[in-house]
């Protein structure tokens, strides 16, 4: 069996020293080969230097795809499950937040029940501010209510993948990436480990609360298309409802003979209206820009380089 281990790094240079010796710590004594794929992420720091350092020591085969510039974690997963060639992929963070040694966990279940293709880790218990919780069980429960596929809430994407599953999620090229999604779409059985993330070994995260929720918002949008239906008939109950109101005007003017009501009421339904309608554009916006964007076809990284150590290893 060849593991091939995914690890996207973005600024990450005092940990990926740090990781790369958990992880020989947690092979050592293991049967298994594998190879390690290092994203740098146009990182800013010495993380590249790092990383160059740890290829020409490394007995294992270790390769580094150099982005251009930073393209986010998703564009350096798919990057890494692009280059590898494992039997069994995994994706896990640099920052030791996932222990590499769960990898092994990962390896056991797999083995032990040929009918699963995946393991996904999810988080039981999140050590999130209160605020980031409440909004994370919302997004859960807005997506799954509003989109056919399941999203697991707490699940990472720290996962182990068989090829087909890869393969699968390989064949899924569109630009604006939501991991969580694509893993669901694709299929095949999961299974879902429940681990307990650790805190991060040096570094701050790189999610703040409002790029989150853009994330969330790129997830509804890629997933389902419920909104635009909502919008749809938001204005069919709305039309609806003015429609017997205008009912009621003529009756009140003509039969009771009543003054149409002033200003107030008027100005308060077209700023109503004006503001739904510009809701509802807005969302029609989200999916227009998104299909501009993908019609494009831009790649979804660019590598400057790719080094591997690969040849070192033969001599
Ligand atoms: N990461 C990346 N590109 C980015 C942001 C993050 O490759 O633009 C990597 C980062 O180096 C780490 C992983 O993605 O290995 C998870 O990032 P982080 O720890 O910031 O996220 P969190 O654990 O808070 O979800
Ligand atoms: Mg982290």
């Amino acid at each position: 069996m060849k593991l091939s281990i995914v690890v996207p790094c973005y600024n990450e240079e005092n940990n990926v020293d740090l990781f790369y010796q958990e992880v020989t710590k947690t092979f050592s004594n293991k049967k298994i080969k594998y190879e390690i794929i290092f994203i740098n992420d146009g990182s800013r720091d010495g993380t590249l230097i790092r990383l160059k350092d740890i290829a020409s020591n490394a007995k294992e085969h270790i390769k580094i795809i150099d982005f251009s510039r930073n393209f986010g974690k998703e564009a350096g997963m798919y990057a890494g499950l692009k280059e590898s060639s494992g039997e069994y992929v995994c994706i896990i963070d640099v920052d030791l937040q996932q222990h590499p040694s769960l990898i092994l966990e990962m390896i056991n279940i797999l083995e032990g029940n040929p009918d699963y293709d995946s393991v996904a880790a999810y988080q039981e218990k999140r050590h999130d501010p209160f605020f980031r919780k409440i909004f994370s069980l919302l997004f859960y429960k807005i997506i799954n209510k509003i989109s056919d596929i399941e999203f697991v809430p707490g699940a990472s994407d720290f996962r182990l993948l068989k090829r087909n599953m890869v393969n699968a999620i390989l064949e899924m090229s569109e630009y604006y990436r939501f991991s969580k999604g694509i893993f669901s779409f694709v299929g095949f059985n999961t299974y879902y480990m429940p681990y307990e993330a650790d805190k991060r070994a040096n570094g701050s995260s790189k999610w703040s609360f409002w790029k989150l929720f853009k994330y969330a918002i790129d997830g509804i949008v890629s997933f389902t298309t419920a909104p635009l239906r909502f919008a749809a008939y938001f204005g069919i109950l709305i039309s609806f409802f003015a429609f017997i109101y205008f009912i009621v005007l003529i009756i009140q003017a003509l039969v009771l003979g009543i003054d149409v009501p002033g200003y107030a009421s008027t100005l308060g339904t077209v700023l109503f209206l004006g503001g739904i309608q510009l809701f509802a554009l807005g969302i029609i916006g989200e999916y227009l820009g998104r299909t501009y964007v993908e019609t494009k076809r831009r790649p979804i990284y660019i590598a400057k380089d790719i080094i591997t150590n690969k040849k070192q290893r033969k001599k």
